[in-house]
């Protein structure tokens, strides 16, 4: 789950991450509000949506050019840019074409910026560890810098075991340049945050820029976090935090009931039991020469009723001409599939190519019930053969 720049901030405060002060807003009225409480002098006003980029992204209906992050020096350029910003649709790098609305503002102390740098902390897959990623090169995307400059990040893993230490954070801060006091500044930061990422089960934290201000402290100026769904429940107060505007509807609606289901761009709507049967069914469309419309596992233990609904989100998305069905019947009987595959499919009125692969458990009953169905659904005996049908199917309609 994401959430808003301002709630990560919030989070990152109580457990005493250097962050600048701000106030959440939702109309103009209370960022102007907002920004007479924070006294001044220098305020910035940020849209809050779940994408980067917002400083040099453009508003769709913007005639100034200006971007979603913008400073302020009077009460009355707050109320300005507040104006400009709430109600209109922002467009960043992250965003994509359509961009996003924005409905939330923050109001944040201007900051005396001297360095901008950049700090994320993620789970390193490969070591099981939690790893600091740092560099010089604030304020950049970080995938850019590790394509054309390497040499300018620094990864430190952090042994779950024993913790954090003042080594750890004095080798991010030699890396990144820091002196003196900075260092002392940055390896309280460090510690911290991570105290942070671990308390509130985060499985990412990216501050970009993490500023030096002039005073020489090292403060959070962005923050974006990410947490890990499963452990949620031990955090009702960041489930809170969920936006549900931020949210793709469909994605949310398949969370209802219990699907795992993320929107891709492609026109092949996949419907798979198992997450890694569902990515090997991914892969293998796109080899067939397709591009998969999403990633769906539909869980061990489908009913009728959930391959209905699951059928449903799947035909919501009006990208989508075609639609295969890969089932391995283990625990879960072919016979079952069949018969939920048949009833949604009539249900929902299907007027799309569909094809299905069916293997395992009664097998034979299955490929049945489907043949003797009326419905106009193309059987495939094996993985490749099903891609490969698809793709053909949605050429010819198309
Ligand atoms: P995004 O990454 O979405 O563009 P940021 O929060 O990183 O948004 O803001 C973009 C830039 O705006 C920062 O790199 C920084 O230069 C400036 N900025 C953001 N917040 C402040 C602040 N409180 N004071 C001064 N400058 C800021
Ligand atoms: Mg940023």
């Amino acid at each position: 789950m994401n959430i808003h720049e301002y709630q990560a901030k919030e989070l990152l405060r109580r457990f005493g991450v250097a962050v600048p002060d701000g106030k959440v807003a939702y109309t103009v009225d209370e960022a102007v509000q907002a920004a007479n409480e924070l006294g001044g002098p220098i305020w910035v006003v940020k849209s809050q949506i779940h994408a980067g980029g917002r400083g040099a992204g453009r508003f769709a209906d913007g005639e100034d050019g200006k971007g979603g992050v913008r400073v302020s020096k009077s009460i009355d350029e707050v109320r300005e840019n507040a104006k400009a910003m709430l109600g209109h649709v922002l467009v960043t790098k992250q965003t994509g074409p359509a961009g996003k609305e924005v409905k939330r503002l923050y109001i944040e102390d201007g900051c005396d910026i001297a360095r901008e740098l950049y700090l994320s902390l993620l789970i390193d897959r490969a070591s099981s560890e939690v790893t600091i990623m740092a560099s010089p090169e604030g304020g950049m995307e970080i995938e850019e810098v590790a394509a054309a400059t390497p040499e300018k990040i620094i990864k430190v893993a952090i042994d779950p075991a024993t913790g954090i230490s003042g080594y750890h954070c004095r080798k991010v801060a030699f890396f990144l340049g820091l002196e003196g006091s900075q260092i002392r500044s940055c390896t309280k930061f460090l510690t911290l945050m991570y105290k942070a990422f671990l308390e509130l089960d985060a499985s990412m934290v990216e501050v970009n820029p993490l500023v030096v201000t002039g005073a020489g402290d090292v403060m959070a100026l962005d923050a974006k976090m990410n947490f890990d769904d499963n452990a949620l429940f031990r955090h009702s107060d960041v489930a809170d935090m969920r936006d549900e505007d931020e949210e793709d509807p469909a994605e949310l609606e398949a969370a209802k009931h219990e699907l795992n289901y993320i929107k891709l761009d492609g026109a092949i709507g996949c419907m798979v039991n198992g997450a890694g049967l569902a990515m090997a069914t991914m892969d293998i469309i796109k080899i067939k020469g397709g591009e998969p419309a999403n990633f769906l596992d539909v869980g061990g233990g489908a009913t009728k009723e959930r391959v209905t609904k699951a059928f449903k989100i799947i035909l919501s998305d009006a990208n989508v001409e075609g639609i295969l069905v890969n089932i391995f019947g283990g625990i879960m009987r072919c016979d079952v599939i069949a018969e939920g595959v048949v009833a949604a499919s009539r249900e929902v009125n299907l007027h799309v190519p569909l094809v299905v692969r069916l293997e395992g458990t009664n097998v034979a009953q299955g490929k049945k019930i489907m043949a003797e169905s009326g419905l106009p659904i193309i059987s495939a005996d094996n993985l490749e053969e099903a891609a490969a049908k698809v793709v053909a199917a949605v050429r010819e309609a198309g």
